[in-house]
């Protein structure tokens, strides 16, 4: 570091385990012992870290070793979904403390939803630590920048509301938006390749489909918030679907569990829901794999597009319906191989998520942490 280091850089040393001993933190930032020694002692005193003894003593004093302090604050976050909201309080290292879940439709209104959802903060917070900040990921289009729901075909009755001042009225505190899709890219990202990879395309199949780009280490979002609408790209072949954005065969709606449901149906099986669907694939029903694998390649031949612009490091299939069939997986391997360039395939991985059903609510967390965490914020909130 060429001028002199902050507490808050200092900080980001200790979080992510680069100097946890008063020593290392010298080396690395080149601060003398003293300036060392104030940097920590003001992390302590703010409850950002704490000091305890490294393992048995060799003889002297051991060295202290500092680490960061997750339970010095709360961030409580919530994933809006068309009919469930998942919610929760999380600590300071995105860990998990509190969650429920709510039936709500969301087009009930943000007149309606919101403040349902600051109660059940309130409620959650009881007795919890300071909150540091608010997270959301919300079912639709963000301008991220002022947290201003952008979609109206999803979320038509939140158009144009701008959601932080709403919540940093009542708790005071940073509030951060996205869209709930790009959240969760983060998050995978955050959790499982950071320390890997920098690029990632990370592809949400459920109800909808819809994308998130990871690209060099940060959330790709576009001139409007609108980067990663995969779910209406058209795909050959798909036998004339509208789609309900108006135009036909969106692989949304030849590929998504919506989709899938449909095309079963159409075929007389009786299946009620995607765990119906779920059912007959363990059972090996030759139809039903059929069905979902042609969803695959659908999606493969959008995907396959998207790898040859992007160049991903890691597709990351996740979504509850990803996660249930393999032989969606299977599709897209198939197509995505075939299709791509021999370049952008080379050494490209296509996994399934890894966070699972809590991957909207994780992901919010990572998101508020990465901001109040920054040393930006922790330099600034010292002055
Ligand atoms: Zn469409």
């Amino acid at each position: 570091m060429s001028r002199l280091a902050t507490p808050g850089e200092v900080l980001q040393l200790i979080r992510s385990g680069e100097a946890v001993t008063r020593a290392d933190i010298g080396r690395v930032t080149g601060l003398s012992r003293p300036a060392v020694a104030h940097r920590v002692s003001d992390l302590l005193q703010r409850g950002l870290i704490v000091e305890d003894a490294e393992g048995p003593s060799t003889g002297g004093r051991p060295p202290m070793r500092l680490r960061f302090h997750a339970g010095g604050g709360v961030v409580p976050v919530a994933s809006l979904g068309a009919r469930r909201t998942q919610i929760a309080i999380c600590d300071l290292a995105g860990e998990v403390l509190h969650r429920t879940d709510i039936d709500i439709d969301v087009e009930e209104g943000p007149g309606v939803v919101l403040p349902l959802l600051m109660d059940t903060w309130e409620k959650l917070l009881e007795g919890r630590g300071d909150v540091a900040g608010i997270g959301l990921g919300v079912p639709a289009t963000v301008e991220f920048a002022a947290g201003r729901v952008e979609s109206a075909r999803v979320m038509a009755s939140w158009t144009g509301v701008v959601i932080p001042p709403v919540i940093s009225e009542r708790f005071g505190v940073p509030v951060l938006v996205d869209n709930d899709v790009n959240v969760i890219a983060m998050g995978e990202h955050r959790s499982v390749y950071a320390a890997e990879l920098d690029d990632l395309l990370f592809v949400k199949v459920s109800t909808r489909i819809g994308a998130g780009v990871i690209s060099g280490g940060g959330i790709l979002r576009g001139a409007l918030g609108a980067a990663g609408e995969i779910g209406h790209i058209p795909v050959r072949d798909g036998g004339g679907v509208l789609c309900r954005c108006g135009n036909l065969d969106c692989v949304d709606s030849v590929a998504s569990g919506t989709a899938i449901l449909r095309d079963l149906r159409a075929k007389g099986r009786d299946v009620a829901s995607l765990a119906d669907v779920t059912a007959l694939v363990r059972a090996g029903d030759a139809e039903t794999m059929a069905v979902v694998r042609q969803a695959g390649r659908w999606l493969g031949e959008v995907i396959s597009g998207a790898v040859n612009l992007l160049n991903p490091a890691v597709v990351v299939l996740g979504g509850d319906v990803a996660e249930m069939f393999q032989p969606l997986v299977s599709g897209v391997r198939e197509i995505v191989y075939r299709r791509s360039t021999q370049l952008a395939t080379r050494s490209l991985r296509i996994e399934r998520g890894r966070l699972g059903p809590g991957a909207g609510i994780t992901g919010c967390a990572l998101m508020v942490l990465d901001h109040v965490l920054s040393a930006q914020a922790v330099d600034a909130a010292a002055r």
